[in-house]
């Protein structure tokens, strides 16, 4: 680890600055367990901190340990603002870009606080004043694990700090299975785990938490509109706003579906295209070396990690999967590669 990059922040926190954590648009698992074990760390160092989200996210992530400290910038802009414009010092976690914070972009650009980024994407940009980037780590979850570890604040690890951090860790990995996870990753949870976290109630909080709807709509999804595209090693799946419907969908219910196609034998990407208004929000994973972060920059103004992107259609939802399917054969020798 980068020792200037601690000495920095050292020197930063000396100032007994305001802080601010906030993360990106729609947070994950990930990005809600990083924001959430800063915040109490850096509460527990005694500095006022905030924790600003640009808009809602899953049910499934309530129980967090301080969920109800969160604001949500969408729907609480008077309030989310007062907090961005008084921060001295602002906590990126789990994102590359400002743009990735969206509705929250514009307040954060024009805030005069010292920017640090905790993060684990490929690329980033230079808006952060402090980087402490270490793109194809597991999770940024990982990182704020180290960010305490570098800062002298081991012995501040209580259970709570453990399950939000065993939170980011497991669902960016998909519980500890992708090529991300290295020794350090099972350093790190076998440590969270001295310190009290019962890792089988978090897997249960997180996993064992479906709806009868959800699950039929899983179900529907599978049955009724996978399609495997073999000459390519790639499978796609769709849900219209009114299949959303019919499933009575919250935000949420559709996490993970998109990796039911990828375990498909001979299948390496695969591409999830969800409608959402006017607009197609798109999830691609793919396995090995297929780089499904460069197919969605280049043609969904996305982005990603090598195996799991996102990206978006301005348009219909058949528009956005014909759109898919014109550009797969630019792919198919990279695709042809990876088995
Ligand atoms: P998901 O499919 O779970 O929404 O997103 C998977 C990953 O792709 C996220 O962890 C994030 O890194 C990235 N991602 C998702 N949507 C976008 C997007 O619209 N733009 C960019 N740059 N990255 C995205
Ligand atoms: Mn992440």
């Amino acid at each position: 680890m980068k020792k200037y990059i601690f000495d920095s922040i050292h020197k930063e926190l000396n100032k007994k600055p305001r802080i601010l954590i906030t993360t990106h648009r729609s947070p994950d698992g990930d990005a809600m367990g990083s924001s959430l074990a800063l915040y109490q760390v850096l509460v527990k160092q005694g500095f006022e901190v905030s924790v600003v989200v640009p808009n809602s996210y899953p049910k499934f992530l309530h129980w967090l340990p301080f969920n109800k400290e969160v604001v949500e910038y969408e729907g609480n802009e008077k309030n989310a603002n007062t907090r961005i414009d008084s921060a001295e010092l602002i906590f990126c976690l789990d994102f590359n870009d400002l743009g990735r914070t969206d509705m929250m972009s514009e307040s954060l650009q024009n805030s005069t606080a010292t920017f640090v980024m905790i993060d684990h994407h490929q690329d980033p940009s230079d808006f952060a004043d402090i980087m402490f980037s270490v793109p194809g780590i597991s999770s940024t979850a990982q990182l704020v694990y180290e960010f305490i570890e570098n800062m002298g604040w081991s012995s501040l690890l209580t259970q709570d700090i453990a399950e939000c951090i065993y939170t980011g860790l497991i669902t960016d990995t998909g519980s500890f299975r992708f090529s991300s996870v290295d020794a350090r990753t099972h350093e790190i949870a076998s440590k969270l785990i001295e310190v009290g976290l019962k890792q089988a109630h978090i897997h249960q909080r997180l996993f064992d938490n479906n709806k009868e709807s959800r699950l039929k709509l899983l179900g529907y999804c599978l049955s009724e509109k996978l399609e495997v595209l073999p000459e390519y090693k790639t499978a796609v799946m769709s849900l219209s706003q009114e299949e959303l419907d019919r499933f009575h969908f919250v935000k949420g219910d559709t996490e993970g579906f998109v990796n039911y196609a990828l375990s498909i034998d001979g299948v390496i990407f695969t591409a999830f295209f969800v409608q959402n208004e006017n607009k197609v929000k798109i999830s691609f994973r793919s396995l090995n070396d297929f780089r499904a972060n460069l197919l969605s920059k280049k043609h969904f103004s996305g982005g990603g990690h090598i195996n799991a992107a996102g990206g978006v259609h301005e348009g219909s939802l058949d528009e956005a999967i014909q759109k898919f399917k014109t550009i797969l054969p630019d792919y198919k020798d990279e695709l042809s590669a990876n088995c």
